[in-house]
């Protein structure tokens, strides 16, 4: 899950950039409103936080230029209490949702989590293929009735698994959704994470559910396909 920080406070954009990043997301900070409305248009996020005053451009301009381009990612516009606009500003120009600062960080996650299931209405809130289950809003997983423990970055490479089940990702797909779009590590780190998922989710229950598909990627097998309620798995490769 790709998020969009527009925030020029450079704690404030720090702190976000942290908390995000620990909650699983990939995390791209604009410190002005010119450079967020570039971002926004020219890549591709799951969601925006968008705070008012900026410098450039403000975030109700940001905002109303991103919906003129037909951008329709969703948008959390944080606003201040004492500010010179109001929440009332931010829906009207198509906010998705606001929070007044200051905030709290579980509440933050609560709201882009729920902006995200909104936006894919028919991805259900747990997310599963057979026995293995996700919860993105408890950061739970389970084999079975098993609670299965993992690092962030595991975390967020088996949501990306399980929201493409039965769908060939390539390790570009992986890193860029997973990782960010710059990143220039090791180019085995998939593998390597993938390798320590299947040591968590399927070893020890003798299971192997992420395919390895040799020079293309990998699949997380959806147990599930083929038997009615099968809709990733139709998706032409
Ligand atoms: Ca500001």
């Amino acid at each position: 899950m790709r998020v969009l920080v527009i925030e020029d406070e450079p704690l404030l954009a720090q702190t976000l950039r942290r908390g995000l990043e620990l909650e699983g997301f990939v995390v791209q900070v604009a410190d002005t409103g010119t450079d967020g409305l570039w971002w926004a248009i020219e890549d591709s996020f799951d969601a925006i936080v968008l705070d008012i005053m900026l410098p450039g451009l403000s975030g109700y301009e940001v905002l109303r230029r991103l919906r003129a381009e037909d951008v329709t990612t969703p948008v959390l516009m944080l606003t201040a209490k004492d500010g010179d606009y109001d929440q009332v500003d931010a829906l009207d120009l198509g906010a998705d949702d606001y929070l007044t600062k200051p905030f709290s960080f579980p509440v933050l996650f609560a709201r882009l989590r729920a902006l995200l299931r909104r936006r894919a209405p028919q991805q259900p809130a747990i997310l599963s293929a057979g026995d293995l289950r996700l919860d993105p809003a408890r950061r739970a997983v389970y084999r079975g009735d098993t609670p299965v423990a993992l690092t962030p970055r595991e975390f967020g490479l088996l949501e990306c698994l399980l929201r493409h089940k039965g769908t060939v990702l390539t390790k570009t797909d992986i890193l860029r959704n997973v990782w960010d779009a710059h990143y220039d590590g090791p180019e085995n780190v998939v593998e390597v994470y993938v390798g320590y998922l299947r040591r968590k989710i399927d070893a020890p229950f003798d299971r192997g559910s992420i395919e390895t598909l040799r020079g293309v990627g990998y699949r997380l097998i959806d147990p599930g396909a083929g038997e009615g309620d099968d809709e990733t798995g139709s998706t032409p490769a």
